[in-house]
């Protein structure tokens, strides 16, 4: 049916940051909703033992916005048998029941919107039109998936059969889910995977990056709120090796859904595959090696404002941002140019501030990691542009966008998550040789391409094993329901979150036949 594919539904509004009163209300808003918060496992009958940790701001180090806990031994012990006691009742309820607590919880996180970008940018940085996308696409997931929900599991599917013979198809929860989500969508990405989960029937235990607790907790709470039972949706949090290893080792984990890297990606397949158990179900979404491909008939000035969003845009820290740019060498020299002078507008700083463009990267690690990254390139690339620090950025974990002329591919050999751009000029008639090289990175996310040319779009698109493929825009930012994100190959194993077959993944499928 049309609607499988959300026709009939609408995304969420939006703020306009444009308005002054508008904007003035909301930074109000968000002032009077920062405080100390303090995130605990929701675990129903299990108090944690673990030590209260520090959460300080990116932004600012010396700013301390709350403290969390991780999960014990006992607590995630506790958290499986709750979940395997509680599942059969959620997955025994009529979906649509399911569907109506998710839009319950949609309107709740639309009004608290002020509350959860606060959160967003003290926990995560985000700056504030992140923060605004963010609450909108958590929104937008909860609304979707309640939707698919009330199309695909609210009855079954009556099937051919022959006379005297009835044939059903019914979508069931499989069991207890663990979703392991990221910190580069605190909310949106926590929010996704939960709600398709307990949508399907599942009993869910949410476990969140280490970095980005209190805006998981947060969430878990107002989906209780909103009619989750407690022991339905468990709020787990932890560190991967142990938390998160724990949980994914456990047998009575019917499927986890997973948003990180690829590597971690392969080790939860291992101990999903090691368990003496039922065969575990993994969805994962991981990392990419994004290009973007522009020829020289595509317009310089969109092709830079596109470049820089997808590059720079949340301080890079996407997995869907544009990494390297391939521009035909014809233009190259005019390109560059653009783009060293458009870095020089980019403002780094509070991601509080409206004026600014790029809030901090997540935390020292990371900042480690782009240090040695930027370091390396300095010797081995020509360097195109640095961007200022900005001021009163000393404090916190700011990284300044740069961008780098290399000579191949080779030259990178592993995702760099941040905002470094490489740009790479290529001869018209080596077109094929871009193709292959980014097939060869193995991975399979995101894809830009730049040409008025329609059998280069034609060949570039169908020749490049990408899951999302963008065409005159930039490539970052995909819609619920309008543009399903996900990759192939190294970069996850589908189906995309936000499209029509997410759900059925969570689900399990019973065939009824009746002898009439
Ligand atoms: N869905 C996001 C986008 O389209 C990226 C998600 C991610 O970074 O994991 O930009």
């Amino acid at each position: 049916p049309a609607d499988l594919y959300g026709e009939t539904r609408k995304n969420s509004m939006g703020v306009n940051l444009a308005n002054d009163d508008d904007l003035a209300r909301l930074a109000e808003q968000i002032n009077a909703a920062v405080q100390p918060w303090a995130a605990t496992p929701l675990v129903p009958g299990a108090q944690s033992s673990a030590p209260l940790q520090e959460v300080t701001n990116p932004a600012d180090r010396r700013e301390q916005v709350g403290t969390w806990q991780a999960a014990d031994a006992a607590t995630i012990e506790r958290a499986l048998a709750n979940a395997v006691a509680a599942q059969p009742a959620w997955d025994a309820m009529p979906a649509s029941s399911r569907a109506k607590i998710l839009e319950h919880a949609a309107d709740l996180l639309q009004a608290r919107m002020p509350q959860f970008m606060a959160l967003c940018t003290k926990e995560a940085g985000k700056t504030l039109a992140d923060g605004v996308a963010e609450v909108r696409e958590a929104v937008d997931f909860l609304r979707y998936y309640a939707q698919q929900a009330r199309q695909m599991l609210a009855q079954g599917t009556t099937l051919p059969g022959p006379t005297g013979e009835s044939n059903q198809l019914f979508l069931h929860g499989r069991g207890v889910f663990v979703c392991i989500s990221p910190w580069n969508f605190p909310l949106a990405i926590f929010t996704g995977q939960i709600a398709a989960a307990l949508v399907a029937g599942n009993a869910v235990i949410a476990k969140p990056a280490e970095q980005t607790n209190l805006v998981g907790y947060h969430m878990t709470r107002l989906l209780h709120e909103a009619g989750v039972p407690a022991d339905v949706l468990q709020f787990v949090p932890g560190d991967g090796a142990t938390v998160g290893a724990a949980l994914t080792a456990d047998a009575r984990v019917a499927g986890v859904a997973f948003t990180g890297s690829t590597q971690t990606a392969r080790a939860i397949n291992r101990a999903l595959a090691a368990r003496d158990a039922a065969i575990g179900v993994l969805i994962a979404e991981t990392g990419g090696q994004n290009a973007m491909i522009a020829d020289s008939s595509s317009l310089p000035e969109q092709l830079v404002k596109d470049t820089i969003s997808g590059a720079f845009g949340s301080a890079g820290q996407r997995c869907s941002a544009t990494r390297i740019l391939f521009v035909q060498r014809d233009i190259a020299d005019r390109v560059i140019a653009m783009l060293a002078g458009a870095m020089a507008e980019l403002k780094v700083g509070d991601p509080g501030l409206l004026s600014t463009d790029v809030g901090p990267v997540i935390d020292a690690d990371a900042l480690a990691m782009l240090t040695t990254h930027a370091e390396r390139m300095d010797a081995e690339a020509r360097p195109i542009a640095v961007v200022a620090p900005g001021e009163d950025t000393e404090h916190g974990s700011f990284f300044a966008p740069r961008a780098y002329e290399i000579d191949s591919l080779d030259r990178l050999q592993r995702e760099i998550f941040g905002p470094v751009l490489h740009v790479i000029r290529y001869d018209a008639e080596k077109l094929d040789a871009v193709i292959d090289a980014i097939n060869a990175t193995g991975y399979g996310l995101t894809l830009g391409i730049h040409s008025r040319i329609d059998e280069t779009v034609q060949k570039i698109s169908s020749g490049v094993r990408a899951g999302n493929c963008y065409v005159n825009r930039n490539m970052i930012g995909a819609v619920v329901g309008v543009q399903p994100f996900g990759g192939e190959g190294l970069s996850g194993t589908g189906p995309k979150a936000g499209g029509p077959h997410y759900l059925a993944r969570f689900c399990t499928e019973r065939t009824l036949t009746i002898n009439t």
